[in-house]
């Protein structure tokens, strides 16, 4: 075979390595050519966060990676700086920067990549304020009263002079509590008002706890008053219970009510006593039980009304003479060397009254006894007795008394009775109290009326002195006619005219 011949001066050996280094440097050149280096930051989270104030900040961060398109496709992470930072505990917008860079250094010279980003933080208040209402748990309003504020709070958590801006004021719910904070949030609560009474009103009787009403005569309330600390006057919310039948002896009890709008209850209780006659006056004694005993024979109690007077001595004269006993219901007039007298020589003192003005003594019972027991006062103060031996100014069967008081001439007779005091009324006029001035009529009226009568009662005033006059003629007919002149007691045969009042 033919061996081809390569001339000497063409054979190169190193060429194609050469060649094959030059393809591929140039390859390589080629691709670092069209390469392109990324640097790319993201942020993790939004872009803008908004936080309450006060509240912690979780930094989502950002991430970074280093990579190219045709060198170093798998992406390497870069460090990210971050610059800046929200204070959270301040009202503000704030921005946090990201950074991340990326530095390529070859020696001959160096590349630089960088990337920022930056994400806003808004920091706000959206908290509205705190009131804390403080309670009494035993507080309360009374009705009709402004309430009294138990206390509150006001706290803010950012705003330290919220307080200041708090406006209160009272609606008929309650009370009204409103503040805003700096940042505009409203707050507003009510606080309702405990209207309570725990006070029960006062029921105030007017008149006497226990009255007494005379048999027949129709109970008259003498009323009552209610107040209440809340309700104020409640006079007319009072009930009564209980009823009174005046016509019927006995006691009876009248219950009165009252209740305030919060259910408080007060009451009171009157008694009402219906008796024949008032309370007897405790400023008099009582007598003596006293029996009645018929006298013997024919007798004459001659009785002399309104003195002692001038005259009474001379009187006593003429029945010392005659031994004859007589009763003085005296009056107190003075004389008290009389009043003596009179009781010394036997005759009976008796009580008449202290004046004998009917508009003062028969105003009322009360006022009789007063007066009575004024005559009596002087009677024992004189003498020592004590006279219960009575005959009432006008007799009890006055009529004078009915227009100054009505009924009270059967209370005062029933009253005597319960007292065991003894009155007497005539069965004999003389007619010396007007109807005649003359002596010898007066004898004429006096032995009229006792004839035919067994006991005489007669009346005459021993401050006439024509009365007086009368009186030993009268003497001498009783004796010569067989009567005994007798002084009245305690058993003396009653004579007790009807009251016509
Ligand atoms: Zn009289």
């Amino acid at each position: 075979m033919e061996e081809e011949k390569i001339p000497a001066g063409r054979r190169k050996p190193w060429l194609v390595p050469v060649i094959v280094a030059a393809v591929l440097l140039a390859a390589a050149a080629f691709v670092w050519w069209q390469n392109e280096f990324t640097l790319d930051l993201t942020m993790e989270g939004p872009q803008e966060i908004t936080l309450e104030v006060g509240s912690a900040f979780d930094d989502p961060g950002a991430r970074a990676c280093f990579s190219g398109n045709l060198l170093m496709w798998k992406e390497r992470p870069v460090p990210v700086e971050v610059e800046g930072q929200a204070d959270l505990n301040r009202l503000g917008s704030y921005t946090v920067n990201y950074r991340a860079r990326k530095e390529l250094n070859y020696g001959f010279g160096k590349l630089f990549f960088e990337k920022t980003e930056a994400r806003t933080v808004h920091v706000v208040d959206t908290t509205p304020p705190v009131i804390t209402l403080h309670t009494n748990p035993e507080a309360f309003t009374l009705p009709g009263q402004a309430y009294v504020e138990e206390g509150f709070t006001v706290t803010d958590n950012y705003d330290s002079e919220v307080a200041d801006r708090l406006a209160r004021w009272v609606e008929a719910d309650g009370v009204h509590y409103k503040v805003s904070d700096a940042s505009g949030n409203v707050t507003e609560v009510v606080r309702p008002i405990v209207y309570n009474d725990p006070i029960a009103p006062e029921l105030t009787l007017l008149g006497k706890e226990t009255t007494i009403v005379v048999q027949g005569n129709e109970y008259q309330e003498p009323g009552f008053t209610a107040v209440d600390n809340g309700d104020g006057d409640i006079t007319e919310a009072v009930t009564v219970s209980g009823q009174v039948d005046y016509l019927t002896l006995g006691e009876y009890a009248l219950t009165y009510t009252v209740t305030d709008s919060f259910g408080n209850s007060a009451s009171a209780t009157r008694t009402v006593i219906v008796r024949e006659y008032p309370e007897l006056p405790d400023f008099m004694p009582m007598a003596e039980p006293y029996t009645i005993v018929q006298p013997e024979g024919k007798v004459i109690y001659l009785t002399f009304d309104d003195g002692p007077s001038p005259f009474t001595d001379q009187l006593l004269d003429v029945l010392a003479k005659y031994d004859a006993k007589a009763t003085f219901f005296v009056v107190d007039r003075g004389y008290e060397d009389t009043l003596r007298r009179i009781a010394d020589e036997g005759h009976t003192l008796a009580m008449h009254c202290g004046t004998h003005t009917y508009r003062e003594i028969y105003v009322s019972e009360e006022a009789y006894f007063n007066d009575l027991k004024r005559i009596q006062d002087v009677i024992l103060e004189e003498t020592g007795q004590l006279a219960t031996i009575v005959r009432f100014p006008g007799g009890t069967g006055n009529t004078v008394s009915c227009g100054i008081n009505s009924g009270i001439m059967t209370r005062l007779s029933k009253m005597l009775h319960a007292m065991n005091y003894r009155y007497f009324d005539w069965n004999v006029s003389s007619g010396d109290a007007g109807e005649t001035n003359d002596p010898t009529e007066i004898y004429h009226n006096v032995i009229g009326g006792i004839t035919g009568k067994q006991v005489a009662i007669v009346l005459q005033h021993d401050i006439n002195p024509n009365s007086v006059r009368a009186v030993e003629d009268i003497l001498k007919w009783g004796l010569k006619n067989g009567y005994t002149f007798l002084g009245l007691d305690t058993s003396s045969p009653a004579c007790e005219v009807k009251p016509r009042n």
